[in-house]
């Protein structure tokens, strides 16, 4: 099926196109640069922003593609989780489009567009998926056995999202926003053993899957205050580079852990965190050591993009799952485990 997906629950404006598992465009706009100057993303400046680009970017991708609007199978979109009013406006085009062109539409969770994204890169994903979602509002293990609707947590983060530790860090250090992409850079001058920060419920008595990244990004905030208190220089890269370190350890760890526990031999790295380096050689080899297939998007579809959505609209239409209705709502806190929303009627 040909299907075009449209992304805005933060601040890129996605719009990619599928036919199937393979990919025709993947067309992004982003506003990050008007958030960077505030430290964080903004709602209203994200909602105007995705206002103004997403009509364009879907004609982008369209010609990209090299498809006309009515060769389309379906229309897919996150309808949730995200910022509220960022959210309604790709929601609100993606109806339009629907409705205008009469085709059918599917609201469907970024969060498991972040793992379907993988099909377009490495096929198809087989079942039961094991997946470790890491972004920027998100940290969990994940057990799939049906990627278009039965997502099940088997941990997540109690705290902070590894991505918002990423964020928060880079902070900490003047490394600017968004902070993932500048931590990955520093780090590879930087020595990760420079500094033993601590691997948050990696005890004995923790919880086997969930994490906790809240004390790893105070330990660090200390760790750095302490050395300005000394009027000593900050060693930038062995900061970045240990605490890179440490998130990847535990992220990896318990990843691996997940996999030989509930006998799956492959692993599902997804979200903009999997796009860090380190974490992706360190998943490597750890998993080639366990004996388990790694499977990472490529850097670009780990972050935020339509691309995503399409894939999962795709499967949806090729699996002949419900489509929604044209009422669907966009829920700011879809939970993980809900794949699609069907529409108002449907709900509770
Ligand atoms: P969510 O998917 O939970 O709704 P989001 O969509 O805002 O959140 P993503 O776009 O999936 O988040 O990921 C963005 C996050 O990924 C940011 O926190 C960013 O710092 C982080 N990130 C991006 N690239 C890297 C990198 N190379 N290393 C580490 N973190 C990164
Ligand atoms: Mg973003
Ligand atoms: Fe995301």
């Amino acid at each position: 099926p040909l299907v075009l997906g449209i992304e805005t629950s933060c601040d890129e404006t996605g719009v990619g196109i599928v036919r199937g598992r393979t990919l025709l465009a993947d067309a992004v706009a982003s506003s990050v640069d008007e958030h960077a100057r505030y430290g964080g993303v903004v709602p209203e400046v994200a909602s105007r922003a995705h206002l103004e680009a997403m009509v364009p970017t879907i004609r982008r991708a369209l010609r990209t593609a090299g498809v006309q609007a009515s060769d389309l199978d379906g229309i897919a979109v996150t309808a949730g989780p995200g910022l509220a009013g960022a959210l309604l406006v790709g929601v609100s085009a993606a109806k339009a489009y629907a409705y205008a062109l009469g085709k059918p539409l599917y609201g469907v969770n970024h969060l498991a567009s972040h793992i379907c994204v993988d099909q377009l890169e490495h096929g198809a994903l087989p079942e039961p998926t094991m997946a470790l979602l890491v972004s920027g509002g998100h940290s969990s293990l994940l057990l799939a056995p049906d990627i278009t609707g039965d997502v099940r947590p088997l941990g997540a983060t109690i705290d902070d999202a590894a991505g918002e530790a990423f964020d928060k860090v880079a902070r900490v250090l003047g490394l600017g926003f968004p902070g993932g992409p500048a931590i990955d850079r520093h780090a590879r001058e930087g020595d990760p053993a420079a500094i033993a920060f601590p691997r948050g419920l990696t005890g004995g008595r923790d919880p086997l899957y969930d994490f906790s990244f809240s004390g790893l990004k105070t330990a660090v905030a200390r760790w750095v205050e302490g050395r300005r208190k000394e009027g000593l220089e900050v060693p930038v890269a062995d900061v970045a580079a240990s605490f890179q370190e440490a998130v990847a350890d535990v992220l990896t760890r318990k990843a691996v852990r997940a996999c030989k526990d509930h006998g799956v031999d492959h692993l599902m790295i997804g979200g903009g965190v999997a796009a860090n380096s380190r974490l992706r050689a360190m998943a490597q080899r750890r998993c080639e050591d366990a004996g388990i297939r790694l499977r990472v998007p490529r850097p670009g579809l780990c972050t935020d993009n339509g691309a995503m959505v399409a894939a999962l609209g795709a499967e949806m239409v090729a699996r002949g799952r419900a489509a929604s209705d044209l009422d669907l709502p966009a829920d700011s806190s879809l939970p993980v485990t809900q794949v699609s929303m069907p529409g108002r009627a449907d709900r509770d």
